[in-house]
This record gives C-alpha cells, sequence and structure tokens, in this order.
C-alpha cells in the first residue's frame, strides 16, 4: 500500500520547467482571439504595421528603437507611454526594438510623437536599415575584445535617418560581435573584432586559474601545449599554427590576447540568412586593421557609411548588399567604395588539413 501511494506521488510530481514563459499570456487580446487567422498586413508608414484578420479586426504595430541596454529609468519610461497613449501590450523584437500594439489607427499619432518627444525614434520596418543587432559583450560574456554595444550606439547614432525612413533597395541587417568566433552572425554589414597577435601567457598564474586540459581542448587549430615553465605547469602556444581567435581566453583567462593596439576591429559585408529571392549567402571580408577607437569608432562609422551609401546609390530595387555585389562583381565593389584590396583579403591559410585534423573538435 506505502510503495503505490509513492508510485502515485512521484507520477503527479509535476515537471521543474524552466526557460520563457507562454508569450500567449501577455499578448494583446486581438491577436490572441485572430491567432493564426490574419488576412494580410501592410506598411501605412515607416515604423508602423498594419495587421488585418479575416474576422475583420484590425491591429497596428509601432516599432521603437532603443538603447538596447535598458535600465530602469528607461524601461519605467517606456512603459508609462505605453500605459499612457497604447493599450499595456509591448513585445521586444530580437534586434531589441520595443513594438507596441493598439487597436485603433487614431492612437498611432500620438503614440509616435510621445516616444519621440522622449527621444525614441520610430521605424526600423521595411527597407530600413534596421536596429543594429549586437552581442552582449561585457555585460554577460567571457570573451569580449571590445564594446559591442558602444560600437552600436554610435553606428546608430550616424544611422539615424535610414532607420526612421525605408529609403535603401532592401532591408539592411548591421551586425556587431565582440569575439571573433561566436555570436557575429551574417550581417548585411558586420563589424567584428578581429585579434592580430597570438596571446601572451602570464605564466605565474596559469597553474593557479586554468585547468589546462580544457584550454589543450579549446583551441581549434591545436596549437596549445602543455608546457612547464619556470619549474611551473604552464601552456606554451604554437605561434606559427595560431590563429589567434581569442578561444584559449574565456577558459585561461592569463591567455591575454585583448590588447589596445593589436585587437582591431574587421568589416564583413553581404551575409544573409533569407531565401528571399537569392540563396542564404556567407559574409566576406572587405575592410581589415581598422582601429578599436571609443567612444565614438569614427573609422569603422565612416567605412560603415561608405559601403551602405554606394549600395543604396548603385543597387536595384530589393537587391539585398550580398545580391548586389554579385551582380556587379568584387572588383567593381572595391572600385565604387574606395575600399583598398590588401592582401589580407586572400583566405591563404593552409593549415586546416593538418591543424583542424588535430583539433579536439573537427573531424575531416
Ligand atoms: S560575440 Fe563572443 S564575446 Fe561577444 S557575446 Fe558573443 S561569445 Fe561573447
Ligand atoms: S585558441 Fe585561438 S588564440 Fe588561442 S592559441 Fe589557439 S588559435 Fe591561438
Amino acid at each position: 500500500m506505502a510503495q503505490a501511494q509513492t508510485v502515485e506521488k512521484k507520477q503527479m510530481r509535476t515537471p521543474i520547467e524552466s526557460g520563457c514563459p507562454d508569450g500567449m499570456q501577455y499578448m494583446h487580446p486581438l491577436m490572441v482571439k485572430n491567432f493564426g487567422n490574419w488576412k494580410y498586413h501592410d506598411r501605412p508608414r515607416p515604423g508602423v504595421l498594419h495587421h488585418v484578420a479575416y474576422s475583420g479586426d484590425e491591429i497596428w504595430t509601432v516599432r521603437v528603437g532603443t538603447q538596447r541596454q535598458l535600465g530602469p529609468y528607461e524601461i519605467n519610461l517606456l512603459c508609462d507611454i505605453v500605459d499612457q497613449y497604447g493599450e499595456g501590450h509591448v513585445r521586444f523584437t530580437i534586434r531589441s526594438n520595443l513594438e507596441v500594439m493598439v487597436s485603433k489607427w487614431e492612437k498611432v499619432g500620438p503614440l509616435i510623437q510621445a516616444f519621440n518627444d522622449a527621444g525614441y525614434p520610430v521605424g526600423g520596418t521595411g527597407n530600413s536599415v534596421t536596429m543594429i543587432s549586437h552581442t552582449q559583450g561585457w555585460l554577460h560574456c567571457d570573451i569580449p575584445g571590445t564594446d559591442a554595444s558602444g560600437v552600436v550606439k554610435s553606428l546608430m547614432d550616424e544611422l539615424y535617418e535610414e532607420f526612421v525612413k525605408e529609403e535603401m533597395p532592401n532591408r539592411v541587417h548591421i551586425t556587431t560581435s565582440c569575439c571573433q568566433i561566436n555570436c557575429g552572425g551574417q550581417g548585411d554589414i558586420a563589424i567584428n573584432v578581429q585579434h592580430t597577435k597570438p596571446p601572451k601567457i602570464n605564466h605565474d598564474l596559469v597553474a593557479n586559474v586554468c585547468e589546462r586540459p580544457s584550454v589543450v581542448a579549446r583551441c581549434p587549430v591545436a596549437a596549445i601545449r602543455p608546457a612547464i615553465v619556470n619549474g611551473k605547469p604552464s601552456l606554451e602556444v604554437d605561434e606559427k599554427k595560431c590563429i589567434c581567435c581569442g578561444a584559449c581566453y574565456p577558459p585561461c583567462p592569463p591567455m591575454q590576447i585583448n590588447d589596445p593596439e593589436h585587437s582591431k576591429l574587421a568589416i564583413w559585408v553581404g551575409g544573409k540568412n533569407s531565401n528571399a529571392r537569392s540563396k542564404p549567402m556567407f559574409q566576406k571580408l572587405v575592410a581589415a586593421g581598422l582601429p578599436n577607437n571609443p567612444p565614438r569608432w569614427p573609422e569603422v562609422a565612416a567605412v560603415v557609411k561608405k559601403i551602405l551609401y554606394t549600395y543604396k546609390k548603385d543597387a536595384r530595387d530589393w537587391e539585398r548588399v550580398g545580391d548586389w555585389v554579385e551582380r556587379i562583381g568584387w572588383p567593381r565593389f572595391f572600385e565604387l567604395t574606395g575600399l583598398p584590396f590588401t592582401k589580407f583579403h586572400i583566405d591563404n591559410w593552409r593549415g586546416a588539413r593538418n591543424s583542424l585534423n588535430a583539433s579536439a573538435h573537427i573531424r575531416f
């Protein structure tokens, strides 16, 4: 009997779930009512989406650009505007826009005015430069080589007009990445950190801080070996093999790779995940060794604007940056943008067959 009760109790135990809560409970009632039953949508003006359901219900969504890293002051300010001029329902997009849903067109104008008065732009829909996506960097990650949020803020200030208008040939996704190995993704224009020297090892600290096997296993090209230095267990790097990726720095901070002079920024173009009109594409390097120059990164902004405005002028309607470059060819791209084509643009690394094969992660 006691055994049966235990089984019954075990069966009744509810699983402990973690992760995102069910989003339906937070949705605007009109969206819940018409879930999966939308007839069409259009864009009455930049920054506003209008969805019409088969039931005849209509809903307007106002998209607001944020500074991405929001503190309590900004969140309260935005929520007060939503409570006063909206209908209390918001959502964040993956590019950290705020979207506010209202059930009447008459509410859209005052809502936009209130956001603009508070200094927040409305836009980012259609053929605009959307909010730049960036990795979270120093907020929560252990390997950033630059402040991705700072680069984003400076660039969005420069590209403000292109966010609030829809004047590009197609949408432009700009991304930033604060290390060379992880979150970069594929952007029409991408700004990624670029380490140019192998890590410098502080041998006095390695034995106390690092698990040496984890560090050795972490290197994608098997350039790290255990070593005894000054009588202490440490590590050594084969600098001929090292591709300066920075992957060894997170499990072993004494392998310092960030450097004010040698950590640079690089710009890549033509990446896209979408398969509309053409296949998804990988981004390609077009500018390397730009100075990592806070707080406004003027050199990076100048190159991004040069690429963006050349694309705006030269591309045909609906061509993404990658489609445009494919059509005109890379020589013409460098000619039109005036960017120098250097030996660093040629991928001549021959170590893959030997060294990637020796890594703990990659086999072929
Ligand atoms: S890009 Fe790299 S450093 Fe930046 S958040 Fe992603 S993993 Fe971390
Ligand atoms: S993990 Fe990257 S930076 Fe570190 S030694 Fe290997 S290739 Fe060089």
